[in-house]
């Protein structure tokens, strides 16, 4: 025990061998810790509340009481956007407790595909979408999370780019490694918010962030997504011209593409 702030304990390992497992449990670790289950437990109890409200906000008929149809739109909308923070907050508390993620396969040529089309769905004809690729090499990680993240940094762009703007997805070598990055006309970010962008809830503008939907989570999210991938997020934007959000993996991800 080193001042009273690491737990030591043997562990079992393997049939015939003990592991020493060194915990740190300063007092300033015992609060983060009771933040994280405290935000992971609220969050678990508001789900079935909220997915019995929304159920039944769908199931009434605007028809049927008149009176509530212009309020009806809007609950629904909002009930909906609740379930989403939740939703949010569930990932992050499990982001934040995983030390490793799986290790498999994730096919570039079909994510990016799937990412285009979603970039174009939440777009609708507004933005110019453009999808950049000159290398075939695949990733090494989890699936699910990886899709979480690179998606959010393409409904952002759409999200945060005014229409008849365009938006590009590009996936090249860099380096030893290789990078997945999405340019847009948009916005921009002026300089002096960039350093906080990935921290839980902050905004550059909170109007217009709800107005598009937006949680505050998103790059939270993305940024511990890419932690546990051991990759490098990275911001660039010019307020009025536009944003570059770049994750570089290292060599140790890319996987060559399978041979048929
Ligand atoms: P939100 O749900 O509010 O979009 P995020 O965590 O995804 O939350 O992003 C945090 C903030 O970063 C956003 O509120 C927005 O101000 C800014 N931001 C993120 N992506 C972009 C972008 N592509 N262009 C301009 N601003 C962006």
């Amino acid at each position: 025990r080193a001042e009273g702030h690491l737990d030591v304990s043997v562990q079992p390992f393997g049939r015939r061998q003990r592991m020493l497992q060194a915990r740190d449990i300063s007092p300033l670790t015992r609060l983060e810790q009771i933040r994280r289950d405290f935000v992971a437990n609220v969050s678990h109890e508001l789900r079935t509340p909220l997915t019995v409200i929304h159920g039944y906000l769908e199931l009434l008929d605007p028809e049927d009481v008149p009176m509530l149809a212009p309020v009806l739109g809007e609950m629904r909308a909002q009930s909906k956007r609740m379930g989403q923070i939740v939703e949010d907050l569930l990932t992050l508390s499990r982001l934040e407790t995983q030390e490793h993620v799986v290790d498999e396969r994730v096919p570039m040529a079909a994510l990016l595909a799937t990412l285009r089309k979603e970039a174009e769905a939440l777009s609708q004809g507004r933005h110019q979408v453009t999808l950049e690729v000159d290398t075939n090499c695949d990733l090494l990680g989890s699936p699910r999370d990886l899709h979480s993240a690179l998606s959010n940094l393409v409904s952002n762009a759409v999200r945060y780019t005014p229409n008849g703007g365009s938006i590009t997805i590009r996936w090249r070598r860099t380096g030893d490694g290789a990078t997945y990055s999405v340019s847009d006309t948009g916005y921009g970010i002026p300089a002096s918010h960039l350093a906080r962008l990935t921290e839980r809830f902050y905004r550059v503008s909170s109007s217009r962030s709800r107005e598009t939907g937006g949680t505050g989570l998103g790059l939270s999210i993305v940024k511990h997504v890419l932690n546990l991938h051991q990759a490098r997020l990275g911001v660039e934007s010019t307020p009025g011209r536009g944003s570059t959000f770049s994750c570089h993996f290292g060599p140790e991800r890319l996987l060559d593409p399978e041979t048929p």
